[in-house]
Parts: C-alpha cells; structure tokens; sequence
C-alpha cells in the first residue's frame, strides 16, 4: 500500500535528539530551539518566531494577545481544520463562516467585507494547500475596519505571497509542525509575531505568565509571575528533529514540489478530457507542494475513487467536513451568505499519496491507478 504521508525523516534528527540528551537540556528554549527561532525569522523575515507545542496552540496564543472575548465575531473559512476555530471558540468568541472560492480552496475574498459587523474582531484566513489567499484584498478589508488578522500558515511553511512568506503579513502567523506537514517536529508548531511591540506578551504567555525570557537574556535579575499564560513551548528534543529538517529545508520543497509537478503534468490529459481538476496556483502564490488534491464530479464518484484507489494499493483520502455543518460548528457558528462553494468542492476533493521522498515508481502507481480508473 502507497501510504497516503510518511512523517519527513532526513537522517540527522537521531543524532540531533542524542544531542539534546547528551546536554542535558530537553525541556524547551534549549539550543535547538533557538536555532529553529532564528532559522524562521530569517527565513521569514518575521519580526519574532517562537515555536510552539502545536499550531493549534500557535491559534490560541493569538486569540489570547487580541484579547478576544465573549461576543466578538470572528471571520473565518468553513473548509478548514476544527483548530481554526478551536482558538476562538475557547474565548468565547462567535464563528462567522464566509464561503470559499472554488479556484483555491481559500476564504472568498470578494464576500468577506458583508459579514462584518461592530462586533466583528479578527479574520483568519487559512491558506489551504500552502496555497496563499488573497492577502492584499483581506488586508485592505482588515485596515477599513479596524481588524486583526491571524494567518492559519498550518499547511504554508516555505510559500510565499507576491514575494511574501504567510504568516508574515497578518499580526500573526500560525505555522504546523505536525506529522502530517511538510516539516515536523512529532508535535509541534509556531507563533509568527509581527509588531515587535507584542513579542514581551507573546514570551510572558507562552512561558506560564513570567517573564522568564527576559530573565534569560539578563534583561532583570529574577523573574515573576506576570500575566496570565500557560505552557507553549515544546521540549528541545522535538525541536532537535525539526532542526534537522529545516537545515535541509530547500531539498525538502525541491523534492516535494518535483512529485507534485509529475501530478500535475500526468493529469493534465485527465482534466482536457473533463474527468477531473487539478488544482489552481495563481501568478502571485508560490506554494510548497504541501498537497496534490483532485477534484472527482461530485461525492459519489469520489467515494468510489478512493475505493478503487485503496484495491489498488493507494491510499488517499478526502479533507475536511465542512465546520458549520459539524455538530459544534453550528453551536458555535453560522454561515454568513450562501454556501455555494465550501460543501460542494469539499466533496469532491480528494488528497494523493504526498510526502517528502515520495518514490518516481510510486507515483507512477497512483497515477496508473487513476487513470485506470477512469479509462479502465
Ligand atoms: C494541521 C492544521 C492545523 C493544526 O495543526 P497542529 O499542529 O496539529 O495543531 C490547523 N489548521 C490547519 C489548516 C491545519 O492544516
């Protein structure tokens, strides 16, 4: 069976991990997290980059420093992970779900702006498949009325918007070291900070409420109990294993982007003959092959595709219930306008074997596969 992810494995990380443990430093903010810290601000070019425990937690150091509470609305696509909402919903803060374009996948950019109201605080947009949103048209909407933006970059590690990394251009970025992600760390995430003036708050949060980092830079001779916080920061263990991967960062998304594009060239036929669709990357999006999707017609073509597929050694899967239709979903959200696009394109959609080193010969396999599906 063709795995539909293998977790990314360079090598190095066993010996990075024996490292930590041979320096007796494996809680968190050790060496390696600092290299990890400075590789994504350089990266980046993001004013402040802290790793997190997960990029579920990255979500909800954010809502915390926008100080969302009861009431507030926030705007967000329907076609995302429960932790977009998640983050929000735990202050107490109202989803308005906007519909996506059918293109991308991303939030609607052109009907963002009606679901505004007083109440409305944040937009979070989530850039799907490492694919960018229109982020100047969702600035612009931010800027008007007065809201924050919080970037679910889960899925965007190494993509860029008209030359910008994502999760650099909201007041946050939230990035996903996960498994499943194109870098990974077991568990893990981080929390991009833009406004310099934020990082104090973000550290105090993230280090139980003290003021421990500045403690640590020999800012002040001891440090306290500040604010409120919690625990964000992952062991340097696990950063040992996403060090080793972001050192060799551009072969990684050499080596994913060349499977996507064998996809992408080997489907193209598939698509002239009107079977399926692949997916759309505008001009001003660079993206990281964090996914090949197809879209099949409709649910019940794509069920039986993904049936055929599994009988012929592949695993592939579909993404995402649409959030407002989820039992919490609808206890926590609504629907502003009308869903044209989010339940109808999510199911169709179907994920390909996708993973760093990725065999020529196994993709071959699950493009066979497909095609003999649909010509067999
Ligand atoms: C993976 C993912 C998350 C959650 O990431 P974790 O690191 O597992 O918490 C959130 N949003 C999106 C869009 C994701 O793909």
């Amino acid at each position: 069976m063709i795995p539909f992810n293998i977790p990314p494995f360079l090598g190095t990380e066993t010996a990075y991990i024996k490292e930590a443990i041979n320096n007796h430093k494996i809680c968190g903010d050790g060496p390696f997290t600092k290299r990890c810290h400075q590789w994504l601000e350089e990266k980046t070019g993001t004013a402040k980059a802290l790793l997190t425990t997960s990029c579920t937690h990255s979500l909800e150091m954010a809502a915390l420093l926008l100080d969302i509470r009861p009431g507030d609305e926030v705007i967000l696509p329907s076609f995302t992970f429960c932790s977009t909402a998640d983050a929000f919903v735990l202050r107490g803060a109202k989803l308005v779900f906007v519909d996506i374009r059918p293109d991308t996948m991303n939030i609607d950019e052109t009907k963002i702006e009606d679901a505004v109201t007083p109440k409305t605080k944040a937009i979070v947009p989530v850039h799907y498949a490492g694919v960018a949103c229109e982020m100047d048209a969702i600035m612009a909407i931010a800027r008007r009325h007065d809201l924050r933006v919080v970037e679910d970059a889960a899925q965007a590690v190494m993509s860029e918007y008209k030359g910008q990394a994502l999760g650099t251009i909201g007041d946050y970025g939230c990035y996903s070291f996960h498994e499943t992600k194109n870098y990974s760390m077991g568990e893990g995430g981080a929390l991009l900070i833009k406004d310099p003036a934020k990082i104090e708050d973000a550290e105090i949060l993230r280090e139980k409420g003290t003021n421990r980092s500045v403690f640590l830079r020999g800012q002040i001779d001891k440090y306290t109990w500040v604010n409120h916080g919690s625990s964000y920061l992952p062991s340097d263990m696990n950063a040992a294993y996403l060090w080793a991967q972001l050192q060799e960062a551009d072969k990684i998304n050499g080596n994913r982007l060349a499977s996507w594009q064998k996809y992408y060239n080997a489907f193209e036929a598939l698509e002239k003959e009107g079977f399926v669709q692949r997916p759309v990357i505008p001009a001003e999006c660079k993206q990281n092959a964090h996914m090949f999707y197809l879209k099949a017609k409709d649910l019940e073509e794509r069920t039986a595709l993904i049936a055929f597929l599994r009988e012929n050694g592949v695993q592939a899967v579909f993404h995402y219930i649409p959030l407002h239709s989820a039992p919490a979903g609808l206890r926590f959200g609504r629907f502003h306008g009308e869903d044209v696009y989010t339940t109808r394109e999510a199911d169709r959609l179907l994920r390909l074997p996708m993973y760093y080193d990725l065999r020529s010969e196994d993709a071959d396999k699950v493009i066979d596969a497909v095609t003999g599906f649909y010509k067999g």
